[in-house]
């Protein structure tokens, strides 16, 4: 049978048509590093749909699902929600987006998250854009950003910096062995780093 999973391999694949071949990149790199920034502008100028992990993660909880309880404890205590839950979200998000390029924000954070994605979806990145930026101006953006977020005090800010420096850093290592990641100083102001975003994507345009 047919599964949404199936057609996302499929296209994956590349056996439906090539012009369909689905494009992952992954976009990683520190709470408030700017990830959900540029990627918004990412998506303006390249055609890209942005699948934000967190966010999927907070709509599963305001929708009232089954898994709401456990995931909203995890985010409140900066811990990694398990793969299957994230993964099943994104595949979905994917699948109903009708389009073929991906940025996937603020995810994998842990090698076991990486080596499930791969495993379900046989997709791998195109590349991976790192937002390389210092602790102290994360911290600063997060304190400022009032978005309402329950994670956005300084004693979960502190615990999500530890599990990014010893569960996410190993991620962009494995990607960097690999040769895939393009890093970005995310510590300028964002029309700074935009700059250099571009450059990056309009390099790709042109390949393709
Ligand atoms: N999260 C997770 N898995 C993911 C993405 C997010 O478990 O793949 C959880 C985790 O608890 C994280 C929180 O959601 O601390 C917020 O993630 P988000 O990417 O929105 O925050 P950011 O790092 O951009 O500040
Ligand atoms: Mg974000």
């Amino acid at each position: 049978m047919g599964t949404a999973v199936d057609s996302v391999n499929k296209e994956a694949n590349g056996s439906l048509s090539d012009e369909k071949k689905v494009k992952v990149v992954f976009v990683l790199g520190g709470p408030g590093s700017g990830k959900g920034t540029q990627c918004a502008n990412i998506v303006e100028h390249f055609g890209f749909t942005h699948l934000s992990a967190g966010d999927l993660l907070r709509a599963e909880i305001k929708s009232g699902s089954e898994n709401g309880t456990m995931i909203q404890n995890m985010i409140k205590e900066g811990k990694i929600v398990p793969s299957e839950v994230t993964i099943k979200l994104l595949q979905r998000a994917m699948q109903d987006s009708g389009n073929n390029k991906f940025l996937i924000d603020g995810f994998p954070r842990n090698e076991e998250n990486r080596a499930a994605f791969e495993n379900v979806t046989k997709i791998s990145p195109e590349f991976v854009l790192f937002f390389d930026c210092p602790e102290e101006e994360m911290e600063r953006r997060l304190l400022n950003r009032n978005q309402g977020r329950e994670d956005d005090n300084i004693d979960t800010i502190r615990k999500r910096f530890k599990v990014f420096v010893e569960s996410s850093i190993p991620v962009v290592e494995y990607y960097e062995s690999k040769g895939k990641v393009k890093k970005i100083d995310a510590g300028k102001p964002r029309e700074e780093v935009f700059e250099v975003v571009k450059s990056i994507f309009s390099a790709i345009d042109k390949a393709d």
